[in-house]
């Protein structure tokens, strides 16, 4: 069996390498290992038997080098990390190749003859699988597979970006703030229950206390604007997994958690006891926001002789 990687930095296609092995092995069968590389900066990446690079900074530019390259290698699995850029070019060669297509995949397993790869739906309160057919294309919830090294030497195609009808007539970065939400240990979640902007500055001390970050839920960076969008954890935000994650003053809905339940300890603070938030939390904490987090400061500046 075949299987291609395509990624937009050698982060991705180290993942990438890791769900290919994971395949071998539930499949039991030897998948030969491809990788296409879209970078401006491409690297070479170990532990595939072919690796094309298309020297781009966009993959609106490459398209159809993308589908060149697909067509060529006829792959039985196609797969990349589930970052936004990669699922608008992965579900593009879905439809242009006529196969079909499961994103956020977080489990590949095997039941009899069968291989399934699952995902969570429902906000994360259940799985559904999806049976493993040859040509599938799928992308991988970051993080869920360990990337790897391989150590075959892979022998290295250079292709040059090809579009399909798009022309980039210049490139605008979207401003950002300095802050990476998805690979901090720490993050404090901010929600409705604050009252006002100037109140977030207890959670920004608690985060600093704690060598943490804060994250938000919509209504805070979308509707009220008081935090970056960089900082809004959810379906359409960020998604986290961070050692500790404490969602204060948030309700817990299913567009919220399922970005933040593959955190390792969920510490909620709602002083309402049947927020849905503490359904998914290890701890929770019937309490005011306003009266616990100057209480928690206190208790952690004085214990951590800060
Ligand atoms: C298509 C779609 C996409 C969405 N995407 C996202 C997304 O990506 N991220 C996201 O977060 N939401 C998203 N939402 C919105 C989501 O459904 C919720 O409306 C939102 O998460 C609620 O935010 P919240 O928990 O801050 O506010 P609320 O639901 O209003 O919760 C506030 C909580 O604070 C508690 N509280 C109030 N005062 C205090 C106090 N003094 N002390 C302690 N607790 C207090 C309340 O008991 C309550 O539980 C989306 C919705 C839709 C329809």
């Amino acid at each position: 069996m075949k299987g291609l990687v395509i990624g937009l930095s050698g982060s991705e296609l180290r993942e990438g390498l890791s769900v290919l092995e994971t395949l071998s092995n539930v499949t039991g069968s030897n998948v030969e290992k491809y990788a296409v590389l879209v970078s401006s900066n491409p690297e070479k990446v170990k532990g595939f038997h072919k690796l094309y690079l298309i020297k781009s900074g966009s993959i609106y530019t490459s398209f159809q080098s993308v589908l060149k390259i697909v067509s060529e290698v006829a792959p039985e699995a196609i797969v990349a990390v589930n970052m936004k850029d990669c699922v608008d070019l992965m579900s593009r060669v879905a439809a242009s190749t006529d196969r079909y297509m499961v994103t956020e995949v977080a489990l590949i397993t095997r039941n009899g003859d069968d291989v399934y790869l699952a995902r969570p739906i429902l906000g994360g309160r259940a799985l559904a699988y999806y049976k493993f057919t040859k040509g599938i294309v799928f992308t991988v919830a970051k993080g869920k597979f360990q990337p790897i090294e391989g150590d075959e030497e892979p022998e290295v195609i250079e292709i040059a970006p090809e579009a399909d009808g798009y022309e980039v007539l210049g490139v605008e970065e979207k401003k950002r703030g300095a802050v990476d939400i998805e690979s901090a240990d720490i993050v404090v979640g901010v929600g409705r229950g604050f009252k006002a902007k100037e109140d977030l500055a207890m959670a920004s001390e608690l985060a600093q206390i704690l060598g943490g970050e804060v994250g938000c839920s919509r209504p805070i960076a979308a509707d009220f604007g008081w935090l970056d969008e960089d900082r809004w954890i959810g379906i359409s935000g960020k998604k986290i997994r961070p050692k500790l994650y404490l969602p204060i003053g948030i309700s817990g809905a299913p567009q919220h958690i399922m970005a933040a339940n593959d955190s390792k300890i969920i510490v909620a603070v709602n002083k309402d006891k049947n927020a849905p938030i503490f359904n998914y939390s290890d701890y929770g904490v019937v309490a005011d926001l306003y009266q616990f987090i100057p209480a928690l400061i206190k208790v952690l500046k004085e214990r951590l002789k800060k």
